[in-house]
């Protein structure tokens, strides 16, 4: 640890819950997938708002009415990751604690919060009980440190004084910002690279051993 950390930043997907995209979850639930237009985000043809745009088309498509209760319902059988429990009540009473999450803020309003202080994550716009369509972008996924930046304003931290815990390429950004980074769980070379310290065991308990 550089200094003294006083708050301790998570993504979500992959680190607190044990599925690698909250949104393929809610494709699987009905039987659609995003393979195309996540292609086209990534080759950067569509931008963030488009691509929820899309993801959220494909679901309507097989449920014009459907609610944002209604993917919540959905997103209430997504696994925590091995060790939650023991690890996040902990952390929330030793440290101020975020979720900064590409993925869909239902599911981390769901699992965190009783626990974090603040989540910043992509919503669904809803209009008279129905998703309008449209995406409530917190999150870039390109650019996490952006959304990390504005989180340490808003709760008036500096970066050295933060511990952030990423699974994947998505997070370095934020992980080389943090006094320290943590790769938990890593799915690439890149995450490892922008991390002080690695945890290749997908066990949050773990963490209580550097926090
Ligand atoms: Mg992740």
């Amino acid at each position: 640890m550089t200094s003294k950390p006083e708050l301790v930043v998570f993504d979500m997907d992959g680190v607190l819950v044990d599925v690698h995209s909250s949104w393929a979850w809610v494709h699987e639930h009905f039987g659609t997938n995003n393979e195309d237009s996540l292609k086209a985000f990534m080759d950067g043809k569509i931008d963030d708002l488009d691509f929820m745009k899309k993801d959220i088309k494909l679901w309507k498509r097989t449920n014009r009415y459907i609610s944002r209760d209604d993917i919540v319902e959905i997103l209430k059988d997504v696994p925590l990751i091995d060790g939650f429990q023991n690890c996040i009540p902990v952390l929330s009473e030793r440290y101020e604690t975020a979720i900064i999450s590409g993925g869909l803020k239902p599911l981390a309003e769901y699992i965190g919060k009783s626990y974090f202080d603040m989540i910043m994550a992509n919503d669904l716009k809803e209009k008279n009980g129905r998703l309008t369509g449209e995406g409530i972008l917190e999150v870039e996924l390109k650019n996490k440190g952006k959304a990390f930046d504005r989180l340490l304003s808003e709760m008036n931290f500096e970066e050295k004084e933060t511990v952030a815990i990423g699974n994947s390429h998505i997070d370095a950004p934020m992980l080389k910002k943090a006094g320290t980074g943590i790769a938990f769980n890593p799915a690439d070379k890149k995450v490892k690279e922008a991390s002080d310290i690695i945890i290749e065991e997908k066990d949050l308990s773990l963490l209580l051993d550097f926090l």
